[in-house]
């Protein structure tokens, strides 16, 4: 048996507007937490739930001031592969090292669809990160059109071993992979309207056109590629690195979808986008029944 540290992630995403309404919602975040009788989030000993933040790169600094003292890391959404240079609008690893980032989001879904960032891109940024000290939280998952295909292990596959290419298996330990899926059994939770869709079960991670829109993985069907994905990383590396990899489900989690989540047993965490602007429901994200 392998412990896996539970680990929650805020990806807040081009948000919020302003570094005051940043510094609202991590204050918010971090008084909701220590009210909290349950939470252990706050604390560094063995066995509490990992949290980090993922800021805008202005509002880094400020929000890690703020939660830093209460055992929560930040990170750094993005980087760039090179170290530095002539690369208008870019950020290099040290400079997000340098303002305290720990982690660093590679291959999110937005990334790879809206930015162009290519496996050979992105196995750049995985082994840039590592390089500084940081760890990469790989997010890897299908597209609808590839979800269509039903080709999501495929692509999963492909992209763990393409984004992974030359990390060695005493570096693994520093890495976090977030399947971002979506598919699902069915309820469609936009708000303010449901409405009940087709089952369609998939496999899951990244949906692209999954993330953001409300629509939740089924807890078994997330956990079965999750497995799936333990299978990919113990042919690469072997059964350790295999177990003891931490996976997180990533795709619209919400208060009342994580408890069912984080029961799955290879299911470690959870990457959370739209709820995590919300300081009471990623407090409750971070506190799942355990
Ligand atoms: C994300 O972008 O990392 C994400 C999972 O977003 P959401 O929770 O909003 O689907």
């Amino acid at each position: 048996m392998y412990a896996r540290q539970p680990i929650m992630a805020g990806n807040w995403k081009m948000n919020p507007s302003t570094e005051a309404d940043a510094l609202n919602l991590s204050t918010g975040f971090v008084a909701l937490l220590n009210e909290m009788e349950d939470t252990c989030a706050v604390d560094e000993s063995e066995g509490c739930t990992e949290v980090v933040l993922f800021p805008p790169f202005p509002f880094i600094s400020k929000v890690r001031d703020v939660v830093g003292p209460h055992g929560i890391s930040v990170g750094s959404q993005q980087i760039y592969y090179e170290d530095k240079g002539a690369f208008t609008g870019s950020v290099a690893a040290s400079m997000v090292k340098s303002v305290g980032c720990e982690y660093v989001l590679c291959g999110h879904s937005e990334r790879r669809t809206m930015f162009g960032d290519s496996d050979v891109n992105i196995n750049a940024k995985v082994r840039k990160t590592l390089e500084f000290g940081m760890k990469p939280i790989l997010c890897v998952g299908e597209t609808k059109d590839e979800f269509d295909l039903g080709i999501t292990k495929e692509v999963c596959a492909m992209q763990v071993s393409k984004d992974l290419a030359g990390v060695a298996k005493e570096q693994m330990k520093d890495v976090v992979i977030a399947c971002k899926l979506q598919l699902c059994c069915g309820i469609y939770c936009f708000y303010p309207v449901i409405i009940i869709i087709e089952t369609t079960l998939a496999v899951l991670d990244e949906p692209v056109w999954a993330i953001g829109t409300g629509l939740v993985c089924g807890n078994n069907e997330a956990n079965e590629i999750h497995k799936f994905i333990r299978t990919v990383l113990e042919k690469m590396y072997d059964k350790e690195v295999a177990e003891s990899t931490r996976i997180q489900y990533g795709g619209s989690v919400t208060p009342d979808s994580v408890d069912g989540l984080m029961a799955m047993s290879d299911i470690d965490g959870c990457l959370v986008g739209g709820a995590s602007l919300f300081a009471d429901k990623f407090a409750r994200i971070v506190n799942f029944k355990k």
